[in-house]
């Protein structure tokens, strides 16, 4: 049994009418389609609704409850999604349909479809069940014949054969040729597709309501799936002319009056317009290759356009990540960007045992200077400043806002002369900025703490590299400011030598 399941999921690409491949062909060629008009569409075609029902209840998109109708499926993929995935369903082929002899796919078709419709409308008089979801699992409730047809194509049309036809009760040769009837297979596979088990169990269960134990609400759906079946052949029965030529007489069983021949007409109605849409009636005629064609153009046109898209979103991910990165002031890098960098660098450098330097520097007397030209002009002078430290520097170095007018530089592989001669420059090029703002020039100076540690790495840590720098340049604003201080950290912390000994 489990040999034949694994056979039948061989079978997952099922075809769907070529109808329903140009109906979907003219919606995704439409910009303003309704979301009501898509689903009507793809609900109406069992295949397709077993792949939108599966796509939306998989993992990968990560819905918390269970999605059983189309309808719900478009809201939660959206549109373009679903247009998509439609249409490179609806390209299954059904070319290869005259492999199972007697599966007549047109009619299979609207016997499904009639179900669908049959079970939609009895839900609506007042049962405790879903009309989206009575039509879904009418819909699907003979799927298990799809399945067979296609993936036991020789087997299946000999019990077609034996049983008189393909809509004929098959159930039995069904168990006795395969080990399982085809409800039981349908069941079995809806489930294995990831379909809500709902409806898995309300196919399954269809024929046999006794036999189940099912929650009350599962039960009411089989129900209704049960008693739409017989209406199934009532609706589907082409209308014939009357001997006079006027008007319409249906064929099929004689049909009492009164609300049931209500319920039986407007079932008709509605199977009509569906089948129509998905030109049931006119499969033969259909020119498969050409839609096939057509659906495929539109499709790659399609995902040409979300590839568009994705590259759009992508720069605007780009975008924001920049911004998030950089300091609106001044460009640079900002104190985030610094600390996520710091670690980084630390780690990578400490792998390879390599040297690190920090510079922090901080702009002298910037209270005052703000409070006698303006807080403007103590912006200007911050751009400044940041943008003439990428010149001091070694294209390696990282340099970031650290503070208000604080400002840091990492420096790798930089040893004790690298450091002196960026920290030196610096000041040098700070000192000689003329700032010009509004027509005034200005000028400032700044005050440098440098670090260097021979090896990055264990027993230090970043932030002991941060605090040596901030000493230093402590040390140069007691110094009188506008010069540097640097230290070269020894390979060992002196507290953890003290501890060693
Ligand atoms: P010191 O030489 O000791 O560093 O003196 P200082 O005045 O620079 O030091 P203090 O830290 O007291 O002052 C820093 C000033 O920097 C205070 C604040 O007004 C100014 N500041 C901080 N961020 C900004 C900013 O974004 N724009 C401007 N214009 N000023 C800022
Ligand atoms: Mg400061
Ligand atoms: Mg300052």
């Amino acid at each position: 049994m489990a040999g034949l399941l694994e056979q039948l999921k061989k079978a997952s690409r099922l075809p769907s009418p070529p109808g329903a491949a140009l109906q979907i062909l003219r919606l995704a060629q439409q910009e303003d389609v309704s979301l009501a008009e898509v689903a009507e569409t793809l609900s109406s075609d069992p295949a397709l609704s077993v792949r939108i029902l599966k796509y939306a209840n998989s993992a990968l998109v990560g819905v918390a409850r269970e999605i059983t109708t189309v309808r719900e499926a478009v809201v939660m993929l959206g549109m373009r999604t679903v247009r998509m995935m439609a249409l490179s369903f609806s390209l299954v082929s059904v070319k290869d349909r005259r492999a199972c002899p007697g599966f007549d796919y047109p009619r299979f078709w609207a016997h499904c479809l009639a179900h669908a419709v049959a079970a939609r409308h009895l839900a609506r008089k007042g049962r405790q069940v879903s009309p989206e979801e009575a039509f879904a699992a009418g819909l699907l409730a003979s799927i298990g014949k799809l399945v067979f047809a296609v993936a036991m194509p020789a087997e299946y049309s000999e019990i077609i054969r034996q049983a008189g036809g393909f809509l004929a009760d098959t159930a039995g040769l069904e168990q006795q040729r395969f080990g399982m009837n085809h409800q039981r297979a349908g069941a079995e596979l809806l489930r294995d597709w990831g379909i809500p088990a709902r409806l898995c169990a309300a196919v399954r269960y269809q024929s046999n309501l006794k036999d189940a134990s099912l929650s009350a609400d599962v039960l009411e759906l089989a129900t209704v799936v049960s008693e739409a079946r017989p209406y199934i052949d009532i609706i589907c029965a082409p209308p014939v002319q009357t001997p006079q030529g006027e008007g319409t007489e249906e064929a099929g069983p004689p049909r009492p009056g009164g609300h049931l021949e209500e319920l039986i007409e407007a079932m008709r109605r509605e199977f009509r317009e569906l089948a129509d849409l998905l030109l049931l009636d006119k499969t033969a005629e259909l020119d498969v290759d050409q839609i096939q064609a057509e659906a495929g153009e539109v499709l790659s046109e399609l995902s040409l356009a979300a590839q568009l898209r994705s590259d759009a979103v992508e720069r605007e991910k780009q975008d924001l990540q920049e911004r998030v990165r950089r300091d609106p002031l001044t460009g640079i890098a900002n104190r985030g960007a610094f600390d996520r960098e710091l670690d980084r660098m630390w780690q990578e450098l400490a792998r390879a045992h390599r040297s690190i330097g920090l510079i922090l520097l901080d702009i002298d007397y910037f209270k005052r200077f703000n409070d006698r030209f303006g807080h403007r002009t103590g912006d200007a002078v911050l751009r400044e400043v940041a943008c003439c430290l990428p010149k001091c520097c070694r294209s390696v170095d990282f340099a970031a806002r650290y503070g208000g007018e604080e400002f840091a530089i990492l420096l790798p592989n930089a040893d004790r002369l690298i450091a002196a001669n960026v920290s030196v420059g610096i000041r040098r090029a700070v000192e000689a900025l003329q700032i010009q703002f509004e027509g005034q020039s200005h000028r400032v100076t700044v005050s440098l703490g440098t670090a260097v540690l021979p090896r990055a790495g264990l027993p230090y840590t970043p932030q002991m590299l941060i605090d040596a720098a901030d000493q230093q340049l402590y040390r140069s604003k007691g110094k009188g400011r506008n010069c540097c201080s640097m230290i070269q950290l020894p390979a060992r912390p002196p507290e953890v030598l003290v501890g060693a000994v």
